[in-house]
C-alpha cells in the first residue's frame, strides 16, 4: 500500500478544518444519515485516538428570540439519531460556560469534542507504516497509468521535501504500478477523475474561521438555529476558533479572498446555509459507473467520519482483490494511545500539576515516556503552546530539517505570538546535526509558513505582533539580509564581527548562562534575547 500526497500530511482541507469532533448534533435536523455516522465515529475516535481528542462536550444554545420549534426539532433529531442530548436551563448552561450571554434561554448538551487533525493524521500514517505501508509526501499524481479500460497505477512527480523521509529527488517522476488505485483527494477528486477520463462533479467551497488569541469557552458552543455562517465556537488547545462561512469556489487552490472575509465582524450570524448539501460520503466505483477497471473514488464526508470511509473503501478494494479479512481499525488503538495507563504513568512521572508536562504527555500519548525521560535539561521552547525541547528534538528526529513538520507534530510556533519567540529556538535545535545554512533555510521556510497565517489580519494587536516579529527576525536576527542565506558567506560573512553586537560578552559565556537557565527549566517568555 502506497499513499501519495502532493504536499505534506494534512496539506489539504484536513489541515484547515475547524477542529470539531462532531457528535452529529449539527446535522440532526437537516442530514440525519450524517448525524448517525458522526455519533458512531465520535465514539470510536474517543476510544482509539484518545490522545488526539479533547472531550469538551458541546452545547446548542437557544437565545431569546430563537425559534422554539427548531430547539424541539434539534432535541428530537438528536434522540432519533442516538446522540445523547440533555436539556440545560439558562442557569445550568451559564454555569458551565460563564461567558455565554445573559440572553440564553436554554441549551442542549451533546458529546461534541475538539480534535487535533495534525496529530490524528500522523498517528494514522505511523500505523500504516507499522503495517508495511509506504507514505510518500511531496509526491504529486500527474497522470494515471493504463488505458481507457483499466487504471494500472499512477505517475508521480516528486517535489522537495526536507527531512528524513524516503522520497525521490525533486523534479524526478516515478511510475508506481498498483493492482488497484483509490482516489481520495477530497476537493481535488475531479482533477484525478479528469486524468482518468471520468466525470466526478465536485463542488469545492471555502470557509473563513477566526482563531481567537485565548480560549473563551471550554465546550463547543453552537447557536441553536438552522445552520448558518459563524454560528459555532470550538475550543482548541489554548485558543478558540469561530467559524465558519461556506462559499462555493471553482478551484480548491485558486480562489479570491474577499474583504468581508477578513473583517473582524463576522457576516450575519445564523444566516441560512447557502450550500446545505449532505455531509454524507459516497464511494464511486468507476468499473460499475464508467466501465473503467482498477479505480474507485471516495468523496464527501467529514473529518469525523474519516475512519468509517477508510473502512468502506478498504473493504471494497479487498473485495476487488479477492482478499477476505476483517477490518479492525474501529477497535485497535492508534499509535500513542495504545495504553492509557502508560499515559497516566507519564503524566505522574512528568508532574501532572504542571500544565506543560500534562500538555506534553497528552500530545505524545504513550510515547511520552520515551520522549520525555531524558536526563537533559528540558526547557520550554514555545511558550504559547508549552512545547519543550525534548518534544522538538523528537520531532526533528522524525522530520529532519522540515520545521513545518515539527510545527505540525508539536504545535510549536502556532500560538499567540505566531512563532515570534520560538522559531529561532526551533531552528537552533537543528544545529549541530545539520549545518548552519540548512538551519537558516529551515528557519526561513518556517517564517514563510507562519506569515501565511498572519498576513490577512494586520491590524490592532495582530499588527503589533507582526511588527514585533519583524523587528526580532529581520532587525535583530538580520534575516532580511543575511550573507549566509544569500550564499555570500565566503565573500562577506567573514567580515562581520557578530560578537561586537554583544556588548563585549563572549559567545561562550552567554551560552553558559543560557545553559544554566535551561538547567533550572526557566522559560523567559522570549523577553531575554537568545
Ligand atoms: C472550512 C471547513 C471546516 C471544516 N471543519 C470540520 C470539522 O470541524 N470537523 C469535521 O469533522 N470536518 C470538518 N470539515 C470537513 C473536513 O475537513 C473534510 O471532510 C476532510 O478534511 C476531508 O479530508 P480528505 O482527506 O477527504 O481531503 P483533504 O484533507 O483535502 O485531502 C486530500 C489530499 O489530496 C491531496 N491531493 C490532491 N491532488 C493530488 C494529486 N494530484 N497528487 C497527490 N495528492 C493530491 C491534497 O494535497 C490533499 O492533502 C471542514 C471542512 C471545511 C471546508
Amino acid at each position: 500500500m502506497t499513499l501519495v500526497e502532493k504536499g505534506n500530511l494534512t496539506h489539504g482541507t484536513t489541515g484547515r478544518m475547524h477542529g470539531l469532533l462532531h457528535s452529529g448534533g449539527r446535522y440532526a435536523v437537516s442530514d440525519k444519515a450524517s448525524a448517525e455516522e458522526c455519533i458512531e465515529e465520535n465514539r470510536v475516535l474517543r476510544d482509539i485516538a484518545s490522545h488526539c481528542v479533547e472531550e469538551t462536550g458541546g452545547q446548542f444554545v437557544q437565545l431569546e428570540g430563537d425559534p422554539d420549534e427548531y430547539f424541539e426539532e434539534k432535541l428530537a433529531g438528536c434522540r432519533e439519531c442516538g446522540i445523547p442530548a440533555e436539556v440545560l436551563s439558562a442557569e445550568e448552561a451559564r454555569e458551565e460556560e460563564p461567558y455565554l450571554t445573559k440572553d440564553v434561554k436554554r441549551a442542549i448538551r451533546v458529546p461534541d469534542g475538539a480534535i487535533d487533525p495534525f496529530r490524528l493524521c500522523v498517528a494514522n500514517a505511523i500505523s500504516a507504516e507499522n503495517h508495511g505501508g509506504r507514505i510518500e509526501t511531496h509526491a504529486e499524481v500527474v497522470d494515471l497509468l493504463g488505458d481507457s479500460d483499466r487504471v494500472t497505477g499512477v505517475k508521480v512527480r516528486h517535489d522537495s521535501g526536507p527531512g528524513k523521509r524516503t522520497h525521490g529527488k525533486a523534479g524526478e517522476t516515478e511510475e508506481i504500478r498498483a493492482e488497484y488505485v483509490v482516489n481520495a483527494t477530497g476537493a481535488w477528486a475531479g482533477q484525478i477523475g479528469e486524468m482518468a477520463g471520468v466525470d466526478i462533479e465536485v463542488r469545492p467551497s471555502k470557509g473563513v474561521m477566526v482563531v481567537m488569541n485565548c480560549r473563551q469557552v471550554d465546550t463547543v458552543i453552537n447557536r441553536c438555529r438552522p445552520k448558518g455562517d459563524a454560528d459555532i465556537v470550538v475550543p482548541h488547545e489554548t485558543t478558540a476558533i469561530l467559524g465558519t462561512t461556506d462559499e462555493e469556489v471553482a478551484d480548491p487552490e485558486d480562489y479570491p479572498e474577499e474583504r468581508w472575509e477578513v473583517d473582524l465582524e463576522p457576516p450575519e450570524v445564523g444566516s441560512a446555509d447557502p450550500t446545505d448539501i449532505t455531509r454524507d460520503y459516497f464511494l464511486l466505483d468507476h468499473e460499475e459507473r464508467d466501465d473503467l477497471h482498477g479505480l474507485t473514488s471516495i468523496v464527501g464526508g467529514k473529518f469525523t467520519t474519516y475512519r468509517m470511509m477508510a473502512e468502506e473503501i478498504s473493504d471494497h478494494v479487498c473485495e476487488q482483490l479477492g482478499v477476505s479479512a476483517e477490518c479492525r481499525t474501529a477497535d485497535v488503538p492508534l499509535p500513542g494511545s495504545e495504553d492509557e495507563s502508560v499515559l497516566d504513568a507519564g503524566m505522574d512521572r512528568f508532574g501532572l500539576r504542571s500544565p506543560v508536562a500534562r500538555r506534553s504527555a497528552q500530545r505524545l500519548g504513550s510515547r511520552a515516556d520515551d520522549v520525555l525521560s531524558s536526563a537533559d535539561p528540558n526547557p520550554v521552547l514555545c511558550d504559547c503552546e508549552a512545547v519543550t525541547r525534548a518534544e522538538v528534538r523528537d520531532a526533528i528526529d522524525q522530520s529532519g530539517t522540515d520545521l513545518n513538520a515539527v510545527r505540525i507534530r508539536t504545535r510549536a510556533s502556532m500560538g499567540n505570538c505566531q512563532g515570534g519567540f520560538c522559531c529561532h529556538r526551533m531552528a537552533s535545535e537543528l544545529h549541530p546535526e545539520f549545518d548552519e545554512p540548512k538551519a537558516y533555510a529551515a528557519l526561513d521556510e518556517l517564517f514563510d509558513e507562519r506569515w501565511k497565517g498572519e498576513r490577512h489580519a494586520l491590524w490592532g494587536e495582530q499588527l503589533s505582533q507582526a511588527a514585533l516579529n519583524y523587528a526580532l527576525h529581520a532587525t535583530t536576527m538580520n534575516r532580511d539580509r543575511d550573507p549566509v542565506a544569500d550564499g555570500q558567506r565566503d565573500e562577506e560573512a567573514e567580515s562581520f564581527d557578530f560578537a561586537a553586537f554583544d556588548a563585549g560578552e563572549s559567545r561562550a559565556s552567554s551560552r553558559a548562562d543560557a545553559d544554566a537557565a535551561d538547567a533550572t527549566g526557566v522559560a523567559d517568555g522570549g523577553r531575554h534575547g537568545d
